[in-house]
């Protein structure tokens, strides 16, 4: 046993529920769904879309979105939960965090056509909440509250941890590329994130499906990226194809500081 009566089998059910979820979050939703940044079977995208519902994320037309906005409007005050414009910092940071799920907007104007335009996403984006229940009475199947404790512990940290990605990532860090925003890179908020705290990179190059760059002596080097080995995982298996990242030369191009008119010649955001 280890700790307030969650013992070591239940801590790794929570630690895969963790991983498992983050990935769907970050590789599906995110990288795929949203910025099509490779391309997969259309079994991974439902797959990997219902398990990142069980992640309480809501459905996969709200979370593009809502993400959409977040980067049309990056850091302005029509950014669905930017940290940066609120006059009180913690504020700020709060509803970053959470306090935008309160908001007037938190059901979007419009939804994206694509996902909308897949019956089986769309019936997941409608019952998103039934992947979470159903989850959560696994949980209670095979461990009974113990278990359930694990993964309600789970399903809290990964909230935040994506969460993190709005706030943390857009108040501290480094910013290698030039954005216009406040996105930065945080080596923290990858660690939880499974790479997608490499967040200035993110706004920098949407469609990248690597975000772990970083410049050091005007050299391009690559950070650890999780969510982007995976990926490469699923591609070696079939599963996915046609992986998008930008040419080095577009990347070194868009560095802070570099002229504006190395900036024309060489950007192109992949
Ligand atoms: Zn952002
Ligand atoms: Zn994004």
């Amino acid at each position: 046993m280890l700790l307030n009566g969650i013992g070591w089998a239940a801590v790794l059910w929570a630690l895969a529920l963790y991983l498992l979820r983050m990935l769907a979050t970050t590789a599906i939703y995110h990288r795929l769904v949203t910025h099509g940044s490779y391309q997969a079977p259309r079994l991974v995208w439902w797959i990997g879309c219902l398990v990142a519902a069980s992640a309480g994320q809501m459905g996969p037309s709200w979370w593009k979105a809502h993400h959409l906005q977040h980067h049309r409007h990056a850091d302005t005050a029509a950014d669905p939960h930017t940290p940066v414009v609120h006059p009180v910092a913690w504020r700020g940071f709060i509803r970053s965090q959470l306090g935008w799920l309160l908001d007037e907007g938190f059901h979007p104007d419009s939804l994206p056509a694509d996902v909308e335009a897949d019956p089986v996403l769309r019936l997941i984006d409608r019952l998103h909440a039934l992947p979470v229940l159903g989850l959560a009475a696994l949980s209670w199947w095979i461990g009974g509250a113990e278990w359930l404790g694990a993964y309600c512990l789970s399903t809290t940290l990964l909230f935040h941890g994506v969460a993190s990605v709005n706030s943390v990532a857009h108040l501290a860090g480094d910013q290698p590329f030039h954005t216009g925003d406040a996105s930065r890179n945080n080596p923290w908020v990858a660690l939880i994130t499974l790479g997608e705290g490499w967040h200035n990179v993110h706004h920098g190059f949407q469609g990248s499906v690597r975000q772990g760059f970083t410049v050091r002596q005007g050299r391009l080097i690559t950070l650890p990226d999780p969510t982007y080995s995976f990926i490469r995982a699923l591609e070696r298996l079939g599963w996915a194809s046609r992986l998008r990242i930008p040419s080095e030369r577009a990347m070194l191009a868009r560095v802070a500081g570099a002229s504006r008119h190395h900036r024309r010649r060489g950007a192109q955001p992949c």
